[in-house]
């Protein structure tokens, strides 16, 4: 991160009220605000060498002259862009070809292990790092004088080191430690909120029914890993907290956020998600795709039909909250997860996370791909599970799905292996496990 706090300060101040009245707009409004966002950021787009020539492949120069009944059919002439393409591309994706020394950035590692960073305007940064989340955190019952620890792939002498955890308010843990000091740690603390990856909070969940102190918290916001029912279930139980599930990636930040009702909103004022069948085009609402997303407020570096590597659908119908924003169904699994079997056919991670998610004595666990005819579940049960029960399920829900010479073997466990920044990957094919 580099840029001037001045800067980000002016933008908190110019944005904070439009950012969050944004949540109670009207469907028009919205769609409104989003268009002309969405012409400025492809103007922008346009002034950038590697995003010029690819909008002048598909007809997408003069796009701000479009009405915008129009401009989203323009939006899908232009083919969708990966992280590895941006990458190549380097100071050629950015506004004017070049960097400034205003932006800020943020890098990535990403399951695919090689870093990727992503520079924004100072206005952006306030807007996506700050006034976004900050919305989306206080509409679901947080406030400001909340303590609030955050479970976190940081080493053991990062803890406690930021000038906000030195203020108090904030508590960095690590979750590296043993999962009964990660909960003594909380139990410290005292928490209101706590922001962590799901896998974490249930290694605390379960360091609780060994008989590790609970600190408890009012809510809890997990993001990064695929959340399953059971998980979320088993969670607030042990932390007695409600739980909201947020995603995201780290080149867009929050993307959608969930709201009291349980349902995933887009962040339709600052973020233009998409939902792309195999052949490319759009998907309709309720159908599973790639999810891809433009990044409407950022000028530094646009991400315009940005592949995120995730699948998800975007839901029809309405939340009963109220809010006009658009919904998003389950989001999970990277592209690169797909499994390749031995009779040439392949399963996406989302077709093998439906079956499973079916079992609801089944908390946790990790779909690996040890050969290419073998698929080894390992298996984290409910408290109260019947474990051979359990067993039998997963290897009958997956059964049905996989052709006959695939073996399936179910190991039931108290902890699965972590990867990149702490993330449990929920579904590892052979090449990635090898
Ligand atoms: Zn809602």
């Amino acid at each position: 991160m580099s840029g001037s706090r001045a800067a980000v300060a002016y933008g908190l101040a110019r944005d904070a009220h439009a950012v969050s009245r944004a949540l109670d707009l009207d469907g028009d409004a919205l769609r409104a605000r989003a268009s002309r966002r969405l012409r400025a950021l492809l103007d922008a787009a346009a002034r950038a060498p590697f995003h010029a020539s690819r909008m002048r492949d598909a007809g997408l120069l003069r796009a701000h002259a479009l009405p915008d009944s129009e401009l989203s059919a323009a939006l899908a002439a232009l083919a969708p862009v990966t992280k590895r393409e941006l990458r190549d591309a380097g100071p050629a994706a950015f506004d004017g070809g070049r960097i400034s020394g205003s932006w800020f950035s943020s890098l990535s590692s990403g399951s695919s292990g090689e870093p990727f960073r992503v520079h924004y305007t100072p206005r952006a940064w306030a807007t996506l790092k700050h006034l976004v989340k900050l919305r989306s955190r206080r509409a679901a019952g947080m406030r400001l004088t909340d303590r609030v620890a955050i479970l976190d792939a940081v080493a053991l002498e990062q803890e406690g080191v930021s000038p906000l955890e030195r203020a108090g308010r904030v508590r960095r843990i690590s979750v590296f430690r043993p999962a009964a000091q990660v909960a003594a740690a909380l139990a410290a603390f005292r928490p209101d909120v706590i922001y962590a990856l799901p896998s974490a909070l249930l290694e605390v969940a379960r360091a609780h029914d060994d008989g590790a102190p609970r600190g408890g918290a009012r809510h809890i916001f997990t993001s990064g890993e695929l959340l399953t029912a059971a998980a979320r279930i088993t969670i607030e139980r042990s932390f007695g907290a409600k739980l909201s599930d947020v995603y995201g990636t780290s080149e867009t930040k929050e993307i959608a956020w969930e709201c009291s009702a349980g349902s995933r909103h887009v962040n339709a004022d600052v973020v233009l998600a998409e939902i792309l069948a195999d052949d490319g085009s759009v998907a309709p609402a309720g159908a599973e795709g790639d999810i891809v997303v433009t990044l409407l407020v950022n000028s530094a570096m646009p991400l315009v039909r940005y592949r995120t590597g995730d699948r998800g659908a975007i839901l029809a119908g309405d939340c009963s909250c109220g809010r006009a924003s658009p919904l998003l169904g389950v989001v999970l699994g990277r592209e690169v997860d797909v499994l390749e079997l031995p009779d040439g056919s392949t399963r996406s991670p989302y077709s093998l996370t439906m079956l499973l998610e079916r079992i609801p004595a089944l908390v946790q666990y990790q779909v690996v791909q040890t050969e290419r005819d073998v698929l080894r579940v390992t298996a984290i049960a409910a408290r109260d599970a019947d474990r051979d029960e359990l067993s039998r399920s997963i290897t009958d829900a997956l059964r049905g799905d996989l052709p006959p010479d695939v073996r399936i073997e179910v190991v039931l466990a108290d902890h699965l292996s972590r990867g990149a920044r702490a993330k449990i990957r929920v579904v590892q094919p052979l090449a990635a496990a090898q």
